[in-house]
Formats: C-alpha cells, sequence, structure tokens
C-alpha cells in the first residue's frame, strides 16, 4: 500500500509548550513522554509528524498496537460506519451486531483447535485486565490458588498481573526460568538449556518436597517483549504444554503482544502447534483502539453469571476497528509478511553485529525484533559468558534514533535492548530506512562519550 504523506500541519510554535506543561502536570509515573520528547499531531502508517513539523518513522506502534500502523483507511473506515450508523458507542457486555461481527472474525484466526470448543470473555479494556481475568478463571477452574510463572515476565501492571510478571512480591507465584541462549541461567544455551529449564519446572512439580504446590495454572509469553525480545524455542513450549496438561494444569498463553500476525504466525503458539488452555489478547486485536479479551477452552467455563464482570467491555468502535485489522492482516497474509521480513532484518542486524562488538545479540521472531547492547570495555571481562548490559548505551541509541526520525523502544532486563516494532504494513524500503537509520544511530552513540539516561 502507498503510504501518502499528510500535509504539513501548522502547530510548530506549540511543540514546546505542550512539552513543557506535561513535565509540569503529569504525574513522574510518565514512561515513553520522557524517551520520547515529541508532540505527536497527525500519523499515517509508519510516519508521526510532530507539532515540531518533524517526521518520525514509527517503530514503537504503540507498544506493538499498530498492527496496520497509524490510521490505516480500513481501520478508519469501520470506525467511519459505527459513527454514521447512529449505532450505541457503549453497551457494557451486551450483543450488538458490531460485537458479533468481532467475534466471527477472531474465531475464524483461532488456532484450529482452540476455536472448535472457545468461550470468550470481554475484560476491562488494557491487556492487563485480560491478565487478571484469565488468571481468576483458571483459580475458579481449579479450585488451586497458586501460580507458575517465568523469570523476565511482563503481563501488566495490576496487582495479579504483576504478581505473576518478574518485579512480582507475592510469594504465591513460583518463577520458573525461562529458556535464552545468550544469557541462559544454566550457562549453555540452546536446545540444552531450555531442556534443563523444562526438567526443572518437572521436578519442582513432582518433587512432593519442593515447596511448590499444586498450581492453578501457568502462564508464559510466548516471546518475551518488555523481557528483552526472547522467543521461546518451539520444543519448550511444547514440553510446557505436555508437562502441564499431565498434570491438569491449565497452560495461559500471553499473546497480548505476539498476536495478529506480529511474530510470523498468526498467534505465536501457532509456531510449536501447541494449543493453550486459555488466550489473553490485547493489543492489536483492537485495531489501535482499547480491547481485551480471554478465550478459554469451554470446560473451563465455571464463572457464573456476573462472577467477571467491569463497565468498559462493549466499545464498538474498538470492535470494529479490531474486526477490520483482523480481516486485513488475514486477507493480505500479514503473518507470512512479517515472518520473511523479519527474518531478513534480523539477518541484516547479525551482520551489523559483525562490526559493531557494541552489539551483543540479535534475536526475535517476525516483527518483533531485539538488539541487546553490551559494555565490551566493562571492567571485570574476565568474567563467563556474556559482556554485561550497556543500558546506557541503549538510552544512547534511542536519542540518536531519535534525532534521525526514529522511534524505537528499549526493554530487557536492564533496559538495554533496542526493540523494534514496525507494523506489519512495513515496505521494503521503509525497512532498509529503519536499519540505515539505526545503524548510523549506533555508530554515533558508539563514537560520542557515554551520558547517562536522562530522568527527564
Ligand atoms: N502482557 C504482555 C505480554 C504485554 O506485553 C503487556 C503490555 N506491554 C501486557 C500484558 C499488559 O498490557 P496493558 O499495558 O495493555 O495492560
Amino acid at each position: 500500500m502507498a503510504v501518502t504523506q499528510p500535509a504539513p500541519v501548522a502547530v510548530t510554535g506549540a511543540h514546546e509548550g505542550v512539552l513543557r506543561r506535561q513535565s509540569a502536570r503529569e504525574s513522574a509515573a510518565r514512561t515513553y513522554a520522557r524517551a520520547l520528547p515529541i508532540v505527536p499531531v497527525r500519523a499515517r502508517g509508519l510516519t508521526i509528524e510532530g507539532a515540531d513539523g518533524r517526521r518520525y518513522l514509527d517503530c514503537l506502534s504503540g507498544a506493538g498496537t499498530l498492527a496496520l500502523g497509524h490510521n490505516h483507511p480500513v481501520v478508519l473506515e469501520a470506525i467511519r460506519t459505527v459513527l454514521d450508523s447512529g449505532a450505541p458507542l457503549h453497551v457494557l457486555d451486551m450483543a450488538t451486531p458490531v460485537k458479533d461481527a468481532f467475534v466471527t472474525e477472531l474465531f475464524a484466526v483461532l488456532p484450529g483447535r482452540l476455536a472448535e470448543r472457545a468461550r470468550i470473555q470481554f475484560c476491562g479494556p488494557a491487556g492487563t485486565d485480560a491478565v487478571e481475568a484469565a488468571l481468576k478463571l483458571v483459580r475458579a477452574a481449579t479450585g488451586r490458588r497458586d501460580l507458575l510463572a517465568f523469570t523476565g515476565a511482563y503481563h501488566g501492571m495490576t496487582a495479579g498481573a504483576s504478581d505473576v510478571s518478574g518485579h512480582a512480591q507475592d510469594v504465591r507465584v513460583t518463577r520458573l526460568p525461562y529458556p535464552q541462549d545468550y544469557r541462559c541461567p544454566f550457562g549453555v544455551g540452546g536446545p540444552r538449556g531450555a531442556e534443563l529449564a523444562a526438567r526443572l519446572v518437572e521436578g519442582l512439580l513432582d518433587d512432593p518436597k519442593s515447596g511448590v504446590p499444586h498450581p492453578a495454572g501457568m502462564i508464559l509469553e510466548p516471546v518475551q517483549g518488555e523481557g528483552g525480545v526472547i522467543p521461546a524455542p518451539d520444543d519448550w513450549m511444547r514440553r510446557m504444554r505436555e508437562i502441564t496438561a499431565t498434570r491438569g494444569i491449565p497452560l495461559i498463553a500471553d499473546e497480548v503482544q505476539t498476536g495478529v500476525g506480529r511474530t510470523g504466525s498468526f498467534w505465536a503458539v501457532e509456531h510449536s502447534g501447541i494449543v493453550p488452555d486459555v488466550m489473553v489478547m490485547s493489543k492489536a486485536i483492537g485495531g489501535s483502539l482499547p480491547l481485551a479479551v480471554v478465550v478459554y477452552h469451554e470446560d473451563l467455563d465455571v464463572w457464573p453469571p456476573g462472577a467477571h464482570a467491569g463497565t468498559f467491555r462493549g466499545n464498538q468502535l474498538a470492535m470494529a476497528a479490531g474486526a477490520a485489522t483482523l480481516g486485513y492482516v488475514r486477507e493480505n497474509r500479514l503473518a507470512e509478511r512479517a515472518g520473511v521480513l523479519g527474518a531478513r532484518m534480523t539477518g541484516q542486524l547479525q551482520g551489523l553485529a559483525a562490526s559493531h562488538p557494541c552489539i551483543g545479540d540479535v534475536r526475535g521472531r517476525g516483527l518483533m525484533i531485539g538488539v541487546e547492547l553490551v559494555d565490551t570495555e566493562a571492567d571485570d571481562r574476565t568474567a563467563p559468558g556474556p559482556p554485561p548490559p550497556a543500558p546506557a548505551l541503549a538510552a544512547a541509541v534511542q536519542r540518536e534514533c531519535l534525532h534521525r526520525g526514529l522511534i524505537v523502544e528499549l526493554g530487557g532486563r536492564h533496559a538495554s535492548v533496542v526493540r523494534l516494532l514496525p507494523p506489519l504494513t512495513l515496505t521494503d524500503e521503509q525497512a532498509t530506512a529503519v536499519l540505515d537509520r539505526l545503524a548510523d544511530a549506533i555508530e554515533a552513540a558508539t563514537r560520542a562519550p557515554r551520558a547517562q539516561p536522562r530522568l527527564d
């Protein structure tokens, strides 16, 4: 699709004032706004235009929400159709033709064996709300309380979701090692590292003295996003499925970030062929508007009426935008496209790593790509394993990217991973422009004296 450039907007003078007022009035908890001090006023496809008149290639995509980029015509058309129809915009969880069409489209793209006997629950509008619902559901269905989750996980900010994330406090969650090659907890990486991680899970579950009670469920991301773009090996995914299935433990796949074609298949669980008992979905399923659902096997449908409610579960515009997005990704085979283009971009970045020792690792799946920056001049280079992470360098790369009109996100345990989450509509030319700007930014950041990341 040709990306038409919007006409410049005459609000250049607003830029400084808006940023100044934001920093004076908004919470100290604001996040993206600090590292990306721009004031978006228009956007189309990959491109955001700031109030300063500058254009940026947006590889953050609303934290992975914009599968079709900004303001895609099919999404706008779907929203306009609902607006022009006079339909109510908000109707709690009542049935509407818009919702009916969304569920039909979603069930058409679900993994087949789940779709056959699936139930869907509309949750509060954010990913974390759907995670809460999923945890509550498996607890209700099993009558058990405790949960299994993984190191480095990110499932949201509400209490239960953060319990199963890497920054949790709650002791009811047992955190298991997530397999990873580059910083393998067992120091071996590859299939052997993943197998050891799986055996540890088996051992904990089968040892009556392990201190791990029989859990209500296991929650995992098929590719850890915020944790640093770490794809789980397919064999390990199958092992988790088998371990949970044989022990009667519901498996929850959090596809909030990986869903809707992002990783090269419509759902990331499809790479391994496993069928989870519960899938959590948000971000791209709302076609850029807030929407979150949990889809689960009907055997788990034990909730009495009203067991999981919430006011904002009926956003008709989000359902229309979401149905249009799901249909467009399906019809245009954008998952396959993401797989092919993502592999090419990852390969090119690996080529860049060969001549840049500060790039410790390049990894990802589809258009979920991570570039881990490392400190090759760290004092203690006699320690085994990869060099330590380089968060200050990563922050400098992010700043240099912004100077060059490229928006990237940072992630990973130490915020040392530059993350690319471009829209699935990315063209070959745009991919080249993104990689050129990123390569220049890495060059510039490694040449410049290292500043500490700014907090304001
Ligand atoms: N799960 C995953 C895998 C996520 O990546 C995120 C958000 N990055 C969430 C859950 C939480 O979603 P939200 O921010 O919409 O609450």
